[in-house]
């Protein structure tokens, strides 16, 4: 008999360590046990519409997947379908994938106003993904503020701002896009604690701000150093982020006349209230320095911004399931190198917390299936009959990867012209065009 190795989650962390597994494992036996029909976690649900060339490395994850050794179990959520308890006593071992999907707060006042968001639910509302549909954040507005100076800040201003025409060749999903072509917002403002060197932007995404057909990046010029001091960080570091000044130098030259939004990079701005009455009507400020070893110090100076539409970006947390030891400092799960306990293993932002890009998870998976490789124990569990019979005595419809390509099928042939694919939101929808295409023959 063959090694059963179950994998909780299908988003690059899980994905990386199925990979790793077949290839290290010729007689392994691998399930991928997700809780949406929908593989693939944040590159369906996160990676931002209009970045269809960072989705495709979800081509790799379906190789991966059509690996005979390997099955897909789609619309299984464990916690509520199956534990972990019972998947470890069905498998060999057991990896958690399940990501990082929890907002971090702010912690300030009138955090939980209407129209204020976190950007996992804003994102997930744009992407369709079925936790955040009825989000129906209300952008008849004139000025939003993002609080956050990173990568997902730089998508939610994108999707804000960009045109029709730029979004046509995106699968953003039409209750989005109605959204978004009709807001009348002329403002958008990103807000960060520290300055432009700090400010945790790749430099391709922060080069795409100079580049929008309608909307301009404007900085305020005395926020841009002539010479970088930055003691506290790396070389290596360092070049990155003078070429980000650089960029954000040659938005200076930028004349603001003829588009009609702006998306404001706004440094030194730590906020320190959510203003507003019923709905958010503002965000105030306190104005801060930095000094040359990155430490952030108020000054005293409040400003305020105004905005109905607040999205903060400011990472995201882990959850524990079935009452799995959490660290609540770190938001992830309680693990020593990915090893939660015997034969149970951890991997991607539930294991190291919402940082890093879909590449990091790849090293990191693969270092913790290493791990678990050297620590199989003598019994060989038959995992996936087990689980079969579990989840059929439970009524569970399984989505195998067979029928999710059938439905991506149906998304791809249901796209508007121009656009990837017009996404189905719901299990429920999914799995009724696939029933009837199945039905259809
Ligand atoms: C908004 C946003 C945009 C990003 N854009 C980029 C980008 O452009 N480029 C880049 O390199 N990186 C980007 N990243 C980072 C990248 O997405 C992450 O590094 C990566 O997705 C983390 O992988 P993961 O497998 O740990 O988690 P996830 O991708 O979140 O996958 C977790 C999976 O587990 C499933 N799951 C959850 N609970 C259960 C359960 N109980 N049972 C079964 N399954 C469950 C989820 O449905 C999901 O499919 C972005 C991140 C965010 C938040």
């Amino acid at each position: 008999m063959s090694r059963t190795i179950a994998v909780v989650g299908s988003g690059p962390g899980g994905m990386y360590a199925v990979q790793g597994l077949l290839d290290k494992t010729p007689d392994c036996r691998v399930d991928v046990i997700e809780r949406l029909p929908s593989p693939f976690g944040l590159i369906r649900g996160g990676v931002a519409p209009d970045h269809q060339k960072t989705k495709r490395v979800s081509k790799a994850y379906e190789r991966t997947l059509s690996d005979e050794r390997a099955r897909y179990l789609g619309n299984v959520e464990v916690g509520r379908d199956i534990s972990v308890p019972d998947l470890l006593g069905m498998y060999d071992a057991v990896v958690l994938a399940y990501g990082a999907p929890h907002d971090n707060r702010l912690g300030v006042s009138g955090e939980d106003l209407p129209n204020v968001y976190g950007s996992n639910a804003f994102v997930g509302w744009y992407n369709g993904h079925p936790d955040f549909k009825d989000l129906a954040p209300d952008l008849e507005i004139d000025s939003a503020v993002i609080i956050g100076v990173g990568n997902v800040a730089l998508d939610v201003a994108r999707v804000l701002v960009k045109t029709k025409k730029e979004m046509s060749v995106t699968d953003l999903v039409p209750y989005a896009a109605n959204a978004t072509e009709a807001s009348p917002v002329k403002d958008v403002y990103m807000l960060g604690r520290r300055g432009p060197v700090e400010a945790a932007f790749t430099n391709v995404e922060l080069r795409e701000m100079g580049e929008l057909e309608n909307a301009d990046p404007v900085i305020d010029p005395d926020h841009l150093p002539g010479n970088i001091v930055a003691d506290y960080m790396s070389d290596r570091d360092l070049r990155l982020r003078e070429k980000n000044v650089e960029t954000m130098r040659s938005f200076l030259d930028m004349s603001h006349a003829e588009k009609d939004k702006r998306v404001h990079f706004g440094f030194f701005l730590s906020p320190v209230e959510i203003l507003g009455k019923n709905r958010v009507e503002g965000v105030r400020c306190e104005r801060t320095t930095v000094d040359a070893n990155g430490k952030v110090k108020g000054t005293g100076e409040m400003v305020d911004i105004p905005a109905q539409l607040v999205v903060t970006c400011i990472g995201s947390r882990a959850f524990p399931i079935d009452n799995l030891p959490f660290n609540d400092d770190w938001g992830t799960i309680e693990n020593d190198d990915g090893r939660v306990s015997d034969r149970l293993y951890a991997v991607g932002w539930l294991k190291r917390g919402a940082s890093g890009t879909i590449g990091t998870n790849k090293n990191d998976s693969l270092e913790v299936v290493d791990k678990l490789i050297a620590e199989l124990d003598g019994a060989e569990r038959d995992g996936c009959s087990a689980i079969d019979k579990h989840l059929s005595d439970r009524s569970v419809r399984v989505v195998t990867f067979d029928e999710w390509q059938i439905i991506d099928c149906l998304e791809i042939e249901a796209a508007p012209e121009g656009a990837p694919r017009k996404k189905f939101i719901t299990a429920e929808e999914m799995i009724s065009a696939l029933e009837a295409t199945q039905a259809n023959g």
